[in-house]
């Protein structure tokens, strides 16, 4: 199984249970098959050209028509450039978090299709993807000899790297009192981890409790928690794909 097939049978497995989240997680089900071809095409190419991406449109249009929510349908041909692309990639702030889905659900299989072929340096622990500069979507909490470890998850190319436990990864607060962690008996693998001081929070997926999660996906599962935490006042350090 490759992380697609992974990412695809959790959203399907997780939309059964019915939750809140039950119809975003089919939606995000049909995309990560949309962006299991194009990762699986572009890398058969060996695929370094970001402007190459464009052809994928008219599939992923065709793919939003029949499954997506009302919100992305108005969408048309002309309004998915390689322009839209680029400033994805080079990180220009998006003109809509609608056009931006389109650009990242094409922008993302190319960005972890060239991970997996480059070298990622991972010892360093910047607040941002040491591979390609975007934000991280979630962190991932895994044992380690008892201590656990704290990895952060980027939005665009999915590397993982390490990051201090107890620091803000938007403004580098490091004092814990102002790093409060909120958990609901809901999500008893989900947590918020939130910062007072700069006012962002990150959720966080603790594969100690969830040996079977799979962050990106478990992170859109827990959508309630993103309600819970912008009615306190945090906002969300990243957005996942499909802009919550
Ligand atoms: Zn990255
Ligand atoms: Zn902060």
């Amino acid at each position: 199984m490759n992380a697609f097939d992974e990412r695809i049978a959790r959203a399907d497995e997780l939309a059964s249970r019915s939750s809140a989240a039950a119809d975003a997680l089919r939606f995000y089900s049909h995309l990560a098959q949309f962006q299991k071809r194009v990762f699986e095409e572009l890398n058969a190419y060996g695929e370094t050209d970001a402007s190459v991406l464009v052809r994928y449109f008219p599939a992923l249009l065709e793919m939003v028509r029949s499954s997506a929510p009302t919100t992305l349908a108005g969408f048309s041909e002309a309004d998915l450039t390689t322009e839209l692309i680029l400033a994805e990639w080079t990180g220009t702030p998006p003109e809509s978090e609608h056009a931006r889905f389109f650009a990242r659900a094409v922008v993302q299989p190319f960005a972890e299709s060239l991970a997996m072929r480059g070298t990622v340096a991972t010892e360093s622990t910047p607040s941002t993807c040491p591979f390609c500069s975007a934000k991280p979507v979630v962190a991932v909490l895994r044992g380690e000899g008892g201590g656990g470890k704290r990895w952060l998850l980027c939005c665009m190319c999915a590397t993982e790297w390490a990051f201090r436990r107890l620091v803000c990864p938007n403004c580098g607060e490091e004092d814990k009192t102002r790093l409060p962690v909120y958990t609901t008996p809901e999500f008893k693998h989900v947590r918020v981890e939130a910062c007072d001081s700069c006012r962002t929070y990150i959720k966080a997926v603790d594969l100690t409790v969830d040996g079977h999660a799979v962050p990106v996906v478990d992170e859109i599962a827990s959508i309630a928690l993103n309600i819970w935490a912008a009615e306190h006042d945090y906002s969300k350090l990243e957005s996942n794909i499909l802009g919550m």
